[in-house]
């Protein structure tokens, strides 16, 4: 997520505090939004339970994961709801996970809907070899994105339907390194834009952003769709006049392990 430098007027709803205890019940696992994903997938493997250890790296809560279908090392997290409960239209429902569209970092909530929790069905399978898994995903997660750095993860997501890598593609490219103010795209990952420094602006990394799309359209023909999410002042989706591009984009089998 990427919130503008403006003043935001709108409220903000923080779920870093919605979280209580993972209950788990066989197979099953109920949490709430704001219980974080990595120390989800840590209980799981724990208890030999296997489905999500592929997402063990990804930094965020389990809400969020929800929200953008997140997705690593051939799993995603849509893949083992069961259900969804989720305040709308001033009440709580409980959706069930199929008849949510679980699309690649894109899912059918609607804007204004809070997440509340879900249910996970996971799948029982050997402790050391779940550890195992997430334990090689741990590694080339290490070995192929930056870590320590600020950054939002991935910022485009890879072309629909192509089999193409955007990161391996921007590197190709030559911006491993280019800089517009306090951001730079990442030496190590080129589909990671990276901040530096406390009065790093929104501003500087949506310029470079804007960037490699102008050069990627160019020498590739191709219009880059932003995995990213955009908070503008005036209202969600929008940062410095410009629209986010998060609605939809391709199949969930067309995501790349390096996401
Ligand atoms: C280093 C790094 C690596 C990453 N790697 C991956 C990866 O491999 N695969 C992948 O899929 N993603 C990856 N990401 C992106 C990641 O999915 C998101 O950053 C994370 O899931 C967002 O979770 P969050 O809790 O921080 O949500 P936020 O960033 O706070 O929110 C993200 C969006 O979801 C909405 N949202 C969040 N919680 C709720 C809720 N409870 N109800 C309604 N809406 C909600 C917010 O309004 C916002 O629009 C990576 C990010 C980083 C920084």
């Amino acid at each position: 997520m990427l919130a503008d430098d403006e003043e935001h007027r709108y409220v903000v709803l923080s779920t870093r505090e919605v979280k209580g205890e993972a209950r788990f019940d066989g197979e099953r696992v109920a949490v709430s939004a704001g219980f974080s994903l990595p120390r989800l997938c840590v209980e799981a493997a724990r208890r030999g339970l296997a489905g999500i250890e592929g997402l063990g790296g990804i930094p965020g809560t389990v809400g969020g994961a929800l929200w953008m279908n997140a997705g690593a090392y051939g799993q995603e997290i849509g893949q083992v709801v069961e259900s969804v409960r989720v305040a709308r239209e001033g009440r709580v429902v409980e959706v069930p996970g199929s008849e949510v569209s679980w699309d690649y970092r894109h899912t059918s909530f609607r804007e204004g809907e809070l997440l509340l929790g879900a249910t996970l069905r996971l799948r029982a399978d050997d402790p050391e070899q779940i550890k195992a898994r997430m334990e090689e995903a741990k590694q080339q997660r290490f070995s192929t994105q930056p870590h320590g750095a600020r950054s939002a993860g991935c910022f485009f997501k890879n072309p629909p339907g192509s089999g193409l890598s955007t990161g391996r593609m921007i590197d190709e490219m030559g911006m491993k390194g280019e800089r517009r103010g306090s951001a730079v795209v990442s030496p190590v990952h080129a589909n990671f834009i990276v901040t530096e420094g406390e009065g790093a602006r929104a501003g500087d990394a949506l310029a470079l952003a804007e960037e490699i799309r102008e050069r990627f359209r160019r020498e590739h023909g191709i219009e880059l769709e932003y995995e990213v999410e955009f908070w503008g002042a005036e209202g969600k989706d929008e940062v410095g006049g410009m629209e986010s591009k998060t609605e939809g984009g391709g199949l969930s089998d067309e995501r790349k392990d390096e996401d």
